[in-house]
């Protein structure tokens, strides 16, 4: 066998390479079919190979590709910040286009440390984020991240630590109902903010429902609501990373909307563009320009393919799509039904301690023992062998960290486009159960 030139992820493992993808399906050269029930890493959320897309990126391709920044915008660029401004909700009138998730969130820290630096108060740099957590793989992003496994090879070079525990009901260290326990958890945040002093916090950071850190983990009835209050009295601006729950995932364009939440500051990725172009944006209230247009007027962020023209129309007609199809309803139905199918797949196994999420964001947790939710051991593998497996059966799930070492235990999140047909997701559980099974 030829030598390997790209680095991947796993040096040892070798990848099958996909020839083309349709809608759900995507398709190796030895013409294997997998179901794409993960959208890869929650992305492809209109799946692939629609036309749409595919003509506006076209159109764009051929009358302009690239221009910089700091000497041209574009029509693409203008058209999918306006888009962006009017399907969220409040005043988060202003984008800021980027590339990635990560960066998405860099840029996030950064207007969170201007606005207050704008108001002559430069002490406010710190930002509170939580475990079981993952906000992107740069190092800014990287030290707000929850995640003990990407995070040890490089600990002396990140800035903060996590300090405040997840919603994270299925092990509550309360013991506590959630619909009965007044998400007691945020109590954290407050004894987090007083523990530094509220003069030196700029922003706490949370991920909507946690993804990969912690497989779909929903906060109980009124922790929002609480955080925002929290982050009201201290004067701390909310960071909402919408990276993964953003444009749909969870049956409304942003997670916060579930709880009519609004943010200052929000984080977006991955199913803005569903795969189709590298583009990612951190969205800014009006309330959080104000002070940065009345002061220095400078933002001091930006890369160089930073609202690039091809990704921007990419994203805008992923947007467009989204909006035609009524993908964000489509999601929130489909996802019930998901959720019930998954239920009672729940109760026939041995190993399915947890399903929990909404819309087509869906995590389920596994455990050896349902009465004492007691996680498999380390040496088990057990999620490794259950995307081997599941991939054997040509379907893909993602997975995600859970359990109560902070990530020590097994689970995935399963999240397939929101254009999935009925008969697709009955596809989709079928070959679930029988991986499952495979493996008990
Ligand atoms: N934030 C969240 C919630 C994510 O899930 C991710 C990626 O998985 C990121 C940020 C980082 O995004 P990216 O991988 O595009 O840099």
């Amino acid at each position: 066998m030829e030598r390997d030139y790209l680095i991947k992820p796993m040096l040892d493992e070798s990848y099958k390479i996909v020839s083309h993808g349709q809608g759900v399906y995507l398709f190796d050269t030895d013409g294997k079919k997998y179901m794409d029930a993960s959208s890869g890493a929650v992305t492809c959320s209109i799946g692939h190979g629609v036309p749409e897309i595919i003509d506006a990126m076209g159109k764009q391709a051929n009358a302009v590709s690239f221009v910089y920044r700091s000497q041209f915008s574009s029509h693409a660029a203008e058209g999918l910040a306006k888009k962006l401004s009017e399907i969220t909700p409040g005043d988060l009138n202003w984008t800021f286009l980027v590339n990635s998730g990560s960066e998405a969130i860099e840029t996030a820290m950064k207007t969170a440390i201007q606005y207050f630096q704008e108001q002559n108060r430069p002490q406010k740099t710190k930002i509170i984020s939580r475990w079981m957590s993952y906000h992107g793989i740069t190092l800014g992003a990287l030290s707000l991240s929850g995640h003990p496994e990407r995070r040890f090879r490089f600990q002396q070079l990140l800035e903060s630590n996590p300090e405040v525990s997840p919603p994270y009901c299925y092990r509550c260290p309360f013991g506590l109902n959630p619909a009965s326990c007044n998400a007691k958890c945020t109590d954290e945040l407050e004894t987090a903010i007083r523990r530094t002093g509220a003069e030196h916090i700029a922003a706490f950071v949370a991920e909507p429902l946690v993804g990969a850190a912690g497989a779909a983990l929903t906060p109980p009835e009124g922790y929002y609501e609480k955080i925002r209050d929290i982050c009201d009295r201290y004067d701390i601006l909310l960071i909402a990373d919408e990276v993964m729950t953003g444009i749909g995932r969870t049956g409304k364009t942003l997670a916060m909307e579930h709880w009519g939440v609004l943010p200052d500051i929000v984080a977006l990725g991955k199913g803005m563009s569903a795969g189709y172009a590298p583009i990612a944006a951190t969205l800014v209230s009006d309330r959080v320009m104000r002070p940065i247009q009345q002061g220095s007027k400078l933002i001091m962020s930006g890369h160089t393919y930073s609202a690039n023209p091809q990704s921007a129309a990419a994203s805008l007609a992923v947007l467009h799509y989204i909006e035609k199809n009524s993908l964000n309803d489509a999601s929130a139905e489909k996802g019930k039904t998901l959720m019930k199918q998954l239920q009672k797949l729940q109760k026939k196994t041995s190993i399915i301690g947890d399903v929990r999420g909404m819309g087509l964001m869906i995590g389920i947790e596994f455990v050896t023992d349902k009465a004492t939710k007691k996680p498999f051991s380390k040496a088990c593998h057990l999620t490794s062998r259950i995307i081997k497996k599941a991939q054997m059966n040509g379907l893909l799930v993602y997975p995600a960290a859970a359990g109560i070492e902070g990530g020590d235990g097994d689970a995935i999140l399963i999240a397939p486009p929101l254009t999935i047909s009925e008969e697709e997701l009955t596809e989709l559980v079928r070959l679930f159960s029988k991986t499952i099974s495979e493996i008990e």
